[in-house]
């Protein structure tokens, strides 16, 4: 099975060259290369049929048909056919060729696109009406070199000589323990499908085994990230940390309190901390980074924040200071405009162990930042540093624990396989008592009457934000939205209440003065681009209207709309789009009824599929050949649990049961040298990234 196709007989160097770019190297790739999917070649009734879903159509030839050339070797064929329920139109595009099958009064069986709203079936391909006994046929991934047929032939070719040497991965408990289908059967069912229940149990079958042993690998991968360095194993003072959590102005929400043990069980263990705290917008996770950074100070360590932005910096400074100044604790701020007194002075701070907890940007990782005994590094927005932005602020410490913060909502599945090798703690509550912002969804041409809305809010001394949209293609075509936008609120509202512009291409120090007017209330209503999409808290602005909605995602609208609702006022979201597909609606919709980020990330997910989620393969998303993260969910879950329980056996490696699985773990983990974090990130970019393909013109048409 390990030889190389380029040994089989038929197979020549082009050719290996060929299955080489399919990922097809050995026997073994080739044999476990399967279908994506399966072309369902069932006859069905015309309701049961979906909008754009392929079928098999069975009828009689009413005419002949009729064939329009059009364009550049363009044509059509048309002719209609009755089938047992009603006559319908059949198209085929540019293949004149079909006309001569195509008869009058003869039976044909077309395969093809349904279109329910013409109700048209837009032919692919003609069947014989005798043939085809097999219900479903196996589609293979091929690129422009090879064809489906010669793929097919191939697979079939060498199966017949090395198929029975497949060899089982599994070992025999768990093939019992969830009646998963042997290794070799499955295959087959796969690529030589006779029953549908088979090929069902075979994909469940590989499925289950991918998923389990890329946890097996995950865990595995996890135990030697926190093997190799240990932590510090900080044994906080408990008492002092409880009289800090007193001083609060609030009681934590049972989800804080379970991640602050969840952390705090980290720090005082010997073991490194690595961990991810995900938590809604909003959800509080300032005030857990501020309690795990106080139980390391109050041993003497030191504790760094570290976030993406200057006036997020700001923000944590004011926060942490706030708390801090009541129970003694010294905080420091180091951004790029900190003045070169305050800075000597800071980082003499540093260095000498004065100084407890310090905020700040990338300012933090230059080489002459200098700490006593950093302990703690808490790094915000973690998704915006580089991998070695991390790993540098990290390495000012002596073996110092780590917490990612993020507020980007990934679902349950994602979760998992992206950050199998990170503790996960999630705050999946907010703070009681907040009003849940308002959504509304209208159409372009209501805009207007919204600002006389609009203008009573301001009136009762709110502010309000209006975010453009977002122009993939060129940044200039984004300012020039902007402005434009801009300039009309202007002529609207000045001079009873001023207007603000805020795009990317501004120099930093310009947005902080802009960022802080509006903070102040100089500014009432502050036109941006998405640069305010982190961090930033005016609880003063409740209301949000954001053009061209349907060119955000949902994860994007989310963490945008968040903005607001962060005072005790009631707030508003505004979305202002007028989307031409079915699913830009629904996801419209969706906004308005739900204000939870998992529950859209998951809405997401599902409406999209992870691959269009995070955009296609370069995701850096682990590749399943079978299994489907969202599909399969269950199996990914179950293969989980086995997993851990598995490995929490210090013995299994030497059981004779598990040796098949130990061999093809060790296959997997030869495959990965070194586990590279920066998937989470790719992964998380893509997901802010990521947006609806653009049918319409780049223009904003938010107005007239
Ligand atoms: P995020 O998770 O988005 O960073 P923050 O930490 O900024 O959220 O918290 C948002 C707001 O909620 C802050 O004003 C904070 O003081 C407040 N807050 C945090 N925890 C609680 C709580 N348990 N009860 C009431 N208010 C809280
Ligand atoms: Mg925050």
């Amino acid at each position: 099975l390990n030889q190389s196709v380029a040994g089989i007989k038929g197979v020549g160097p082009k050719k290996s060259e060929i299955l080489k770019s399919l990922g097809i190297e050995t026997v073994e790739d080739l044999l476990t290369y399967y279908p994506f999917r399966y072309d369902d070649i069932q006859e069905k009734m015309l309701d049961e049929i979906q909008d754009q879903e392929k079928v098999v159509l069975k009828g009689t030839v009413l005419a002949e048909p009729v064939v329009n050339y059009y364009g550049y070797k363009k044509s059509r064929m048309v002719f209609r056919m009755l089938t047992e329920q009603a006559v319908i139109n059949v198209t085929f595009f540019n293949q004149p060729f079909l006309k001569s099958k195509i008869n009058a009064n003869e039976d044909v069986a077309i395969y093809g696109k349904w279109d329910g709203r013409r109700k048209a079936l837009t032919g692919m391909k003609i069947l014989a009406t005798q043939e085809e006994e097999v219900d479903f046929s196996p589609i293979y991934h091929v690129n422009k070199q090879i064809r489906q047929k010669t793929l097919v032939d191939l697979i079939r070719q060498v199966w017949e000589m090395y198929g029975e040497e497949l060899e089982e991965t599994l070992p025999g408990w768990l093939l019992e323990k969830y009646r998963l289908m042997p290794r070799g059967k499955a295959a087959y069912a796969m690529h030589f499908p006779e029953k549908i229940e088979e090929n069902r149990l075979a994909k469940r079958r590989l499925a289950f085994e991918e998923f389990f042993i890329f946890q097996l690998k995950m865990i595995q991968l996890k135990h030697q990230e926190t093997a190799k360095e240990l932590g510090k194993g900080i044994k906080y003072d408990v008492k002092a940390l409880k009289a800090f959590i007193q001083t609060l102005p609030f009681e934590l929400t049972p989800a804080q309190k379970r991640v602050v043990n969840e952390i705090c069980g980290d720090l005082r263990s010997d073991k490194h901390m690595h961990r991810l705290l995900q938590g809604d917008v909003g959800s509080g996770k300032t005030i857990v980074a501020a309690i795990a950074l106080f139980a390391v100070v109050s041993e003497g360590y030191q504790g760094a924040l570290m976030v993406p932005t200057e006036i997020l910096a700001e923000q944590h400074m004011e926060s942490l200071t706030e708390v801090f100044s009541k129970v003694g604790v010294s905080v420091g701020l180091l951004t790029s405009s900190t003045k070169t007194a305050e800075r000597r002075r800071i980082l003499a701070e540093l260095a000498s162990g004065e100084l407890q907890v310090i905020v700040g940007t990338h300012s933090l990782i230059q080489e002459e930042v200098v700490f006593h005994d950093l302990g703690l590094v808490i790094i915000d927005e973690q998704h915006r540093f580089g991998v070695n932005q991390r790993r540098l602020l990290r390495e000012k410490g002596n073996h110092a624990d780590v917490l990612f913060m993020t507020a980007t909502p990934i679902p349950r599945t994602l979760a998992i396989t992206a950050y199998g090798e990170m503790d996960v703690s999630v705050i999946d509550e907010l703070p009681a008592g907040r009003i849940p912002i308002e959504t509304r969804w209208i159409l372009p041409k209501q805009v207007d009457s919204v600002l006389t809305w609009l203008n009573g809010q301001l009136k009762n001394g709110q502010q309000v934000y209006v975010i453009c949209p977002l122009i993939e293609e060129s940044e200039m075509l984004d300012v020039k939205n902007a402005t434009e936008i801009y300039e009309h609120l202007k002529q609207f509202f000045e001079p009873n209440f001023k207007v603000a512009l805020l795009h990317g291409k501004m120099k930093s120090q310009e947005k902080d003065d802009i960022m802080t007017a509006f903070k102040e209330n100089q500014t009432q209503i502050l036109v941006s681009t998405t640069v305010i999409e982190v961090g930033v808290n005016v609880p003063n602005a409740t209301t949000m209207m954001i053009m061209d909605a349907d060119r955000f995602g949902l994860a994007q609208l989310h963490q945008l709309r968040g903005r607001v609702g962060r005072g005790s006022l009631a707030s508003y979201c505004i979305l202002v789009a007028n989307p031409k597909s079915d699913q830009g609606k629904e996801r419209m919709k969706i906004m308005t009824e739900t204000t939870d980020g998992f529950v859209l990330s998951q809405k997401d997910l599902e409406m999209r599929g992870p691959g269009d989620f995070f955009g296609a393969k370069q995701s850096g998303l682990p590749e399943f050949k079978v299994g489907d993260i969202v599909a399969d969910e269950a199996i990914l879950e179950t293969a989980r649990i086995e997993a851990t329980e598995l490995l929490d056996d210090p013995t299994w490696m030497e059981k004779a049961e598990n040796q098949s699985l130990v061999k093809a773990l060790k296959e997997k983990l030869e495959e990965t040298e070194y586990f590279d974090y920066s998937v989470c990130d790719r992964i998380k970019d893509k997901f802010n990234e990521k947006r609806e393909t653009r049918e319409n013109s780049s223009r904003c048409h938010g107005w007239r």
